[in-house]
């Protein structure tokens, strides 16, 4: 029999490597985890958490803007990106260390270094050191994807927004997905003079197209210039003073460019393909089920399975994979009915179908409400929230629920245990509102309008 160094080596000490190297030790399997970089991995280090923490930071302009309608005198703030920088630094490294302890207590073996797969049974470090694995779990994420334009090294990403030295007067976000539509406010809320430039029209392809609409529109409302049906050419100048000519033949000054065109699976140089490992086609480790690659020892969870590249779907597949490899239950992460939050400024709350993803299904009703909630009537603000509610029509089922507007994230998330539970129209029906809530008009969507 083999003699194994460990019963798991997981390489990515990131959501969903972390979650499923402490439950397998916890159902106690030997385990080894290698990261090279934070422990933590994108969402603590450079994705959800600082990204939060900016928004919060950056919502604070429309805050002392809409104070004025309701007694407060002017104010004049000045926002300081180098302390705000100090302390999201501080709250990152304070969670790094959180996630590292959690590691050493659960009594994994942990390597603050790179790793790569050698044989369906062994990885390296890149200090030379190889160990024997019964089971290896690639879990090392992804990164950002940038397309070829000439001057696309003048440009940055996600990865190093986070930590630039100062805010530019003017920024161009190039994209119109997640991370672009969500930094284009982040900065836009910091007094950056933001153009958002995005291949089709509207942005946010994938989400319900009065959402996609709405949050188009009141981004715009906000001061952020979104530019559609329109792309990079080309980025010429030095860092700092850029200037960026689009494919219509216009251009635009800036200090900075941010591109957010999508992630790739972190798979390159990582020894998989000579291992066996069958990769799809954009490099993404191709799993079954049960996160189980084509060579049966080697599994994969997160965002390198390009599965559903969310930080909670990466952990529940990491936890999936030990209760499956150690604990002797099989089990399939659920990618059903997932909700997410887009935060943006308004910010998308939404689990379930689109209004368009339902009617290919069958006959639905859909219920809408687009409203201006009760807290910007005295702000003197005229953005709409807007509610959106799909049910099928033979059996009441809600589809779908979509949500824009101040809040959406949490709401949702409330929605989301109905939702997965089955509920029916009527179910929301009887559901008393909690007034005055912008919530409540959730439950009190009479007539479908379509
Ligand atoms: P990761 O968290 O990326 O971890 C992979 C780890 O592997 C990394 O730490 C990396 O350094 C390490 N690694 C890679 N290769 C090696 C190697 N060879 N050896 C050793 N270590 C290696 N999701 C949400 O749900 N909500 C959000 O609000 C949200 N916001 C985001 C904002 C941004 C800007 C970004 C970029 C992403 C955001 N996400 C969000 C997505 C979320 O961050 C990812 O889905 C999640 O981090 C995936 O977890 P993972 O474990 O698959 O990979
Ligand atoms: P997305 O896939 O969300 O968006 C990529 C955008 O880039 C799309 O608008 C796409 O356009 C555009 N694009 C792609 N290729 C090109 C190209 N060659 N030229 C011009 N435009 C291009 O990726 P993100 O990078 O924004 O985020 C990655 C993932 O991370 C998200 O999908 C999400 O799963 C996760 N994430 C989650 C967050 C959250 O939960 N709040 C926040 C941030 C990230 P098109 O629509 O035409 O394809």
């Amino acid at each position: 029999m083999t003699n194994f160094d460990y019963d798991l080596f997981v390489i990515g000490g990131g959501s969903g490597g972390v979650r499923a190297a402490r439950m397998s030790a916890g159902y106690g399997a030997k385990v080894g985890l290698a990261e090279e970089y934070r422990y933590g991995g994108t969402c603590v280090i450079r994705g959800c958490v600082p990204k939060k923490l900016l928004v919060y930071a950056s919502s604070f302009s429309e805050m002392f803007e809409d104070s004025r309608g309701y007694g407060w005198s002017e104010v004049r703030p000045t926002f300081d990106w180098s302390k705000m920088h100090g302390q999201k630094e501080a709250e990152i490294t304070r969670l790094e260390g959180i996630y590292k302890a959690n590691l050493e207590r659960a009594g994994v073996e942990i390597f603050h270094t790179r790793a790569t797969v050698t044989s369906p049974h062994s990885v390296k470090l890149a200090d030379g050191a190889e160990f024997a694995a019964k089971h290896i779990l690639i879990a090392t994420g992804g990164t950002p994807f940038v397309p070829e334009i000439e001057g696309a090294d003048l440009a940055i990403t996600s990865n190093e927004i986070f930590d630039i030295d100062q805010l530019p007067e003017r920024a161009m976000v190039v994209g119109g997905g997640y991370i672009a539509s969500e930094f284009a406010g982040i900065l836009n809320g910091m007094g950056v003079k933001v153009t958002q430039v995005y291949r089709r029209d509207p942005i946010l392809r994938g989400f319900d197209e009065d959402i996609r609409t709405h949050v188009q529109d009141a981004m715009r409302g906000r001061g952020v210039e979104i530019l559609t049906r329109e792309d990079v050419d080309r980025i010429a100048g030095k860092p700092g003073a850029l200037t960026v000519h689009l494919t219509s033949g216009s251009s635009r000054q800036v200090g900075l460019v941010l591109y957010a065109t999508g992630r790739v699976p972190n798979t390159g140089g990582l020894g998989l393909e000579e291992a066996g490992v069958r990769l799809t086609g954009n490099g993404a480790v191709q799993v079954d089920d049960w996160s189980q690659s084509s060579i049966p020892s080697i599994y994969a969870v997160g965002d390198v399975t390009d599965r559903l590249a969310l930080t909670p779907v990466a952990i529940r597949e990491g936890a999936a994979f030990a209760e499956t490899v150690f604990n002797a239950t099989p089990t399939k992460p659920d990618h059903s009915m997932v909700a997410t939050a887009v935060f943006t400024q308004p910010e998308i709350g939404t689990v379930g179908l689109t209004e368009d993803q339902a009617r290919a299904e069958g006959e639905i009703e859909v219920y809408r409400s687009a409203f201006r909630p009760m807290l910007n009537i005295l702000a003197g603000r005229d953005e709409k929230m807007l509610m959106k509610l799909i049910a099928d029509k033979e059996t009441d089922r809600v589809r779908g629920v979509h949500i824009v507007g101040h809040g959406a994230g949490e709401m949702i998330q409330m929605a989301a245990i109905a939702v997965k539970m089955g509920a029916t129209k009527a179910d929301f029906d009887r559901t008393v509102a909690v007034h005055p809530t912008a919530a409540e008009e959730l439950v009190t969507m009479k007539e479908p309008v379509a």
